[in-house]
């Protein structure tokens, strides 16, 4: 049956979307923080589908929200006329977002979200040339794959824009290897500053950067890196665009916003993923003044349409009535320690905040990446019954981040299969 539609997968669709494990499997139904496949077999997922499913699955307020407005006869109308869940739901992430007198763009993904942020701060500043991170990933459009820094997922390297890219945070290895947080930033400063004086003509648009690197392997710079690069920014009056597709929403436990851990306020947010639990949203939040600096009229069809607004407006509500932040906090903690607890010679380094955490694979007694290691951990995880995310510019990290409503329960009863899987 699933090997079926695996060919039938296979036939229709690009090589280039390939499902993960060996046998790949079919999610036909899920509850809470757990999904059940086509042949019964249920699973805890740690995954979240790449940290998509932020509140869980079959979640009433969720599906009544949606219902609701289907109920109206009005799944979509146009752009062209007032929606009010648009405007609602741009009223509510403003004014979570810290950017004053924020403005809001409503769009379909993260890509979306990414590829408008970019097109804005080229506009604003009348330049096409962007800073991006080595090892980030910002979605698959020609630009936002353009500021992509991880090969594994530059499918191309032509792009629309002109990149120099900063180093990133690795901690283990690289240029910032060892380093304490102070000597780090001082250094990713001085990189940030040579790129500038080099590489650049100087009239940069904006710098886009993930707080955490998701696709990248959950890799982070020490709190306040984006205080000391923005200081700089500001001398050349660079914008920066904080890509929170994956940190948003309280996921990372101490703060609402992955930025807010640099005490320091971005020029725009991206985001997408988590808030719309599965429908499809995503958007731009920034300053009004670059938000407005578009002279051509600009919207997309499906942007904020009535049945993804309604769904981001229930998930938001559902996330701050049941202080998921708080809960991310608490449970990511209890996954954390116990996952230092694993403490195997296979583990190069366990980290991340609340419920986005990683663990990074190598050959016992060295640095070097075992990709081959990850994935038989990743695939007996699946077999016992957890299902948990890969990544890494090396392939060799393992990631969570589960819906953020995980109980304590959950994350040991993970944690022990994690363990026997690690063994
Ligand atoms: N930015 C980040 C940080 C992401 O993790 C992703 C998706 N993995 C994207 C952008 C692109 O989002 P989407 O897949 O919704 O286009």
């Amino acid at each position: 049956m699933n090997d079926d539609l695996l060919a039938r997968h296979r036939a229709v669709l690009p090589s280039w979307i390939s499902p993960l494990y060996g046998e790949p499997i079919e999610i036909v139904s899920g509850s809470g923080c757990r999904v059940t496949d086509a042949q019964g077999r249920t699973y805890l997922d740690f995954f979240g589908g790449v940290l998509t499913n932020m509140i869980g699955y079959d979640v009433a307020e969720i599906s009544d929200a949606v219902r609701a407005q289907l109920d109206t006869g009005i799944a979509h109308t146009s752009t062209l006329y007032l929606i009010r869940k648009q405007v609602e739901l741009a009223e509510k992430i403003a004014k979570l977002s810290g950017i004053e007198n924020a403005k809001v763009f409503l769009a379909n993904s993260g890509t979306e979200a990414n590829d408008t942020a970019l097109m804005l701060a080229t506009q604003f500043r009348r330049s096409n040339q962007i800073l991006a991170m080595r090892n980030s990933y910002h979605g698959r459009s020609f630009a936002a794959l353009g500021v992509t820094g991880n090969r594994g997922w530059s499918a191309t390297s032509l792009t629309p824009v002109a990149v120099s890219y900063l180093h990133s945070g690795d901690r283990i290895r690289g240029v910032f290897a060892g380093l304490s947080d102070r000597d780090y930033i001082n250094r990713a400063v001085a990189d940030l500053r040579e790129v500038l004086a080099t590489t650049t003509a100087g009239d940069v648009a904006c710098l886009i950067a993930e707080p955490i690197q998701g696709v990248g392997g959950f890799v982070a710079p020490p709190d306040g890196y984006f205080k000391a690069v923005k200081e700089v920014l500001d001398e050349h009056g660079i914008l920066w665009v904080s890509d929170e597709v994956q940190t948003g929403w309280g996921r990372t436990g101490s703060h609402f916003w992955g930025y807010q851990a640099h005490d320091v306020v971005p020029d725009m947010i991206t985001f997408a993923k988590g808030v719309g639990n599965g429908f499809a949203l995503g958007g731009v939040i920034g300053r009004p003044e670059v938000m407005d600096c578009l002279t051509a009229t600009s919207f997309n069809t499906f942007g904020g349409n009535p049945v993804s607004a309604s769904a981001g407006a229930a998930v938001i509500d559902y996330l701050l009535s049941h202080d998921l932040q708080a809960n991310a906090a608490h449970v990511g903690a209890v996954l954390h320690h116990g996952l230092r607890d694993l403490n195997a010679p296979s583990i190069a380094e366990v980290r991340g905040k609340g419920l986005m955490l990683a663990v990074e694979f190598v050959k016992p007694g060295t640095l070097e990446p075992d990709p081959a290691e990850t994935l038989r951990v990743v695939e007996a995880c699946k077999t016992a019954g957890l299902l948990v995310g890969k990544g890494g510019l090396y392939g060799n990290v393992i990631r969570m981040g589960p819906p953020l409503t995980l109980t304590e329960a959950e994350a040991k009863e993970g944690l022990e299969i994690l363990s026997c899987a690690i063994q």
